[in-house]
């Protein structure tokens, strides 16, 4: 064996077998949920109270989330946090006192990170805490913070790469007057820098507009900010800290397998070797839609399971969201008789939202509704009150009909009246639907 050939293997090892996949082809994970380009996580420290009044409505208005970090001595509002993390946002941990953790004996860290992390589990029971903001932005002791958390923030201001070395350091800018993330350009650039490198950007923001606390980020221009992920939505992936961590853990140990079975319905299993509970978020897949297919049913524990037809370097793929471990898909051709297949392949007349079906329904329904023109779609469900209960899909759509599926697994939401509204370009509509449980 010459030199050539030993090095040739040796690269094929280092190149395919760093990550514990198993993706047989035609199917892609994305990089990033929605197959973005990069990823764009905003992080509030030390929870001060504009990060609360100005800052988590604006974030509301655009349908990104957040992550809290708060400190537990230094009296959180938990309620809104509490209210927040039910809406989708993180709740982590930023220690109980604020320490110097490179100064604290062992027993002295094991009670900031386990007493701060029981703290938020008993106060935000909305989800786990699972990552945590060190103080000052100094590490503690790896090991002993692994047992608590899956990840860990700094800040030495880099761009983290889609696959990083060490997930309890993972970096963050800090914005502010103290930085050099101030203005909208600032942020824009950043986040320009994400997308181009396909990599994952952390911000870490402290004080908001004229509050007291450290270095002050204008809400005005973080608002710029969002207006230009919005008009850039295809590139970015806005997501909490925590999720971002999880999905790239999913994404390096996940396994795709399919079969052919009767009526040569495909029956795709989508596994991972993690913690399902802890690591649940949904991870985006695509296959080739099979030769000779004009239209398919995707089906997941027999509920319709949200997907999309894209096209992409003249390839049609079925793209779809999907937990590891959350059962069997089955993709299934569609007969010419069928409703699914009529819609897909036509092009709409016009914008509408229809009735969903079933309604009644317990535990899921599904939601239709048709796109004339592309351009940015948000469909949201909403309780009597007019508080939001779930973002179904916030995104840019091209011109088709779309089903998208709504579930109350995993909630806590009651039996009653619910009503989704759909917003494209001037479009509104709202329609209502009945949960019985
Ligand atoms: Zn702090």
């Amino acid at each position: 064996m010459n030199y050539k050939k030993v090095f040739c293997l040796l690269f094929f090892f280092l190149t395919f077998n760093v990550f514990p996949q198993n993706i047989i082809k035609p199917y892609e994970v994305a990089t990033w949920q929605g197959f973005k380009s990069g990823a764009i996580t905003f992080t509030f420290d030390d929870n001060t109270p504009n990060q609360i009044s100005i800052v988590l409505p604006m974030f509301n208005e655009y349908g990104y989330k957040m992550t809290f970090f708060p400190v537990i001595n230094w009296g959180p509002n938990w309620a809104a946090l509490q209210a927040a993390a039910q809406n989708g946002h993180e709740v982590g941990s930023h220690t109980v006192s604020h320490p110097g953790l490179n100064t604290l004996s062992t027993d002295q860290q094991t009670a900031e990170y386990k007493n701060s992390q029981d703290a938020i589990n008993a106060k935000v029971t909305a989800q786990k805490c699972l990552t945590i903001a060190y103080p000052n932005c100094v590490t503690g002791n790896v090991a002993l913070l692994k047992q608590y958390f899956i990840a860990g923030r700094i800040c030495s201001g880099t761009i983290i790469p889609k696959n990083p070395s060490d997930f309890m350091n993972l970096s963050s800018f800090v914005c502010g007057s103290q930085s050099s993330i101030q203005r909208t350009s600032d942020f824009t650039a950043k986040f320009d820098a994400a997308a181009s490198s396909n990599g994952w950007l952390v911000l870490l923001i402290h004080a908001i507009d004229s509050e007291s606390g450290y270095s002050p980020t204008s809400s005005a221009q973080l608002k710029g900010a969002l207006d230009y992920i919005k008009t850039n939505d295809n590139k970015f992936w806005v997501s909490t800290f925590g999720n971002v961590a999880r999905y790239i853990k999913e994404r390096n140990s996940i396994s795709i397998s399919e079969s052919v079975g009767l009526n040569n319905n495909i029956t795709v299993k989508v596994t991972d070797t993690l913690d399902n509970s802890i690591y649940n978020v949904p991870l985006t897949i695509r296959r080739p839609i099979p030769d000779g297919w004009t239209a398919y049913e995707l089906k997941q524990n027999g509920s319709a399971l949200s997907s999309q037809l894209i096209e992409s370097g003249g390839v049609k793929y079925i793209t779809f969201d999907v937990v590891p471990d959350a059962g069997d898909i089955i993709l299934s051709k569609s007969s010419a008789t069928d409703i699914k297949q009529e819609k897909i392949g036509s092009v709409p007349s016009g914008f509408s939202l229809n009735q969903n079906y079933p309604n009644p329904f317990n535990p899921s329904t599904t939601i239709s509704y048709s796109i004339k023109e592309t351009g940015f779609v948000s469909l949201k469900v909403f309780d009597t009150l007019g508080k939001e209960v779930a973002t179904l899909v916030e995104q840019i759509k091209q011109p088709g009909i779309y089903f998208s599926k709504f579930s109350i697994q995993n909630s806590e939401i009651a039996s009653g009246v619910y009503f989704y509204t759909l917003r494209a370009g001037n479009y509104f509509e709202t329609k209502k639907m009945m949960l019985v449980k």
